[in-house]
C-alpha cells in the first residue's frame, strides 16, 4: 500500500480512541488518521449503536417529563436498526442474523424499561475537558472528548453489550468508565458516588445485568499517563498490526494485509525492505 500522508497533530482524545490505539495502533491509524472508508459495519457494532441510541431516546424523554410506553421504545429500536442497515452493509457472523438480533434487542430493552426507576439528569451528555494529572497538575494538551451515556444525581452510567457477562477485571479495566468518572467530576464539580455498568449480555436468552464499580484518584492518574503515552505513540507515528480475535470484525483487513510499516525503512536493498505483500493474519 502506498504511504498516505497523515497528520500526527492531535487536538483531542476520546475513550474510544485510547482503547483502539491500545488494542491495535494500526487500526487506529486507518480509522482516525487515514480516514479509510469502511466497506461494512460489523453486526455487533451496529447492534450496540442501536441499543445506545434507543436508550438515549428513552432517557431524554424521561428528562423532558414525557411519558414513554414500551411499545414506542421498541418502535424506536426497530426504526434505528432499519436505518443502520440502510446506511451501511451490516456484516453478520456466527449465528447472528438480522431477525435474531432484533428479537434480542427488543428483549433487552423490555427488561431495561421494566427495571429502570431512576430519574436521569442527562443522557449522551457531550463533554470536552482538559486532561490534567490530579496530583502534579500537568496538563496534557489535547482535551478528553466524548459523551456520557447517562448521568444521574449521584451516578454515572455506562451501557455495554457483551457476549458474556463482564467480570470484576473487565470493570476494573474499563477505560471508558474511568473517562466517564473523570468527565463527570469535571462537569458537575463533584465525585460520582455510584459507577454503574448496565451489561446487556447476548446469551441465548438475552439478559441485562446491573454491575457496580469504583473509581478514584489513582485511576484518573493512570488515565492521564495512558493518554500521555498514547499521544506520544501517535505523534511518533508508532502504528503496527496487533492480530487478535478482534480481527474477525475488523473493517480494514485489506489495507492491513498489504501494510509494510514505515515505508522509508523498507526501500529495496535496505535492511527490512520488502516488495512482497506481508500477511499478518
Ligand atoms: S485486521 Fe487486526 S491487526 Fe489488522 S488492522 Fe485490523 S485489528 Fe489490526
Amino acid at each position: 500500500m502506498e504511504a498516505k500522508p497523515h497528520s500526527p497533530k492531535i487536538d483531542h482524545l476520546s475513550a474510544s480512541q485510547l482503547t483502539l490505539y491500545l488494542q491495535c495502533s494500526l487500526k487506529y491509524r486507518f480509522q482516525y488518521l487515514d480516514n479509510l472508508p469502511k466497506p461494512f459495519r460489523p453486526a455487533g457494532l451496529a447492534f450496540g449503536s442501536v441499543i445506545h441510541s434507543s436508550l438515549d431516546w428513552f432517557h431524554k424523554q424521561k428528562v423532558n417529563g414525557n411519558g414513554v410506553t414500551l411499545d414506542v421504545l421498541l418502535k424506536v429500536f426497530d426504526a434505528d436498526w432499519f436505518s443502520q442497515c440502510v446506511e451501511a452493509e451490516v456484516r453478520f457472523k456466527d449465528k447472528d442474523t438480522g431477525p435474531a438480533l432484533i428479537e434480542m434487542g427488543r428483549q433487552m430493552l423490555t427488561q431495561y424499561f421494566r427495571a429502570y426507576q431512576e430519574m436521569p439528569v442527562g443522557a449522551e451528555i457531550p463533554f470536552t475537558v482538559p486532561l490534567i494529572e490530579p496530583v502534579t497538575g500537568e496538563v496534557l494538551g489535547p482535551n478528553l472528548e466524548g459523551r456520557l451515556d447517562l448521568a444521574e444525581r449521584d451516578a454515572v452510567v455506562e451501557f455495554k453489550t457483551s457476549a458474556q457477562t463482564l467480570n470484576a477485571q473487565d470493570l476494573k479495566d474499563s477505560l471508558q468508565l474511568t473517562c466517564y468518572g473523570y468527565a463527570y467530576r469535571m462537569l458537575f464539580q463533584k465525585e460520582p458516588k455510584i459507577f454503574r455498568v448496565v451489561d446487556f449480555v447476548k446469551t441465548k436468552t438475552p439478559k441485562m445485568v446491573m454491575l457496580q464499580a469504583t473509581r478514584g484518584e489513582r485511576d484518573y492518574r493512570k488515565l492521564f499517563y495512558v493518554a500521555k503515552e498514547v499521544l506520544h505513540g501517535i505523534e511518533s507515528k508508532v502504528f503496527y498490526p496487533n492480530p487478535s480475535f478482534k480481527c474477525k470484525d475488523c473493517e480494514y483487513e485489506e489495507p492491513c494485509l498489504t501494510w509494510l510499516g514505515n515505508e522509508k525503512s523498507r526501500q529495496p536493498g535496505k535492511k527490512g525492505g520488502s516488495h512482497e505483500t506481508d500477511r499478518y493474519l
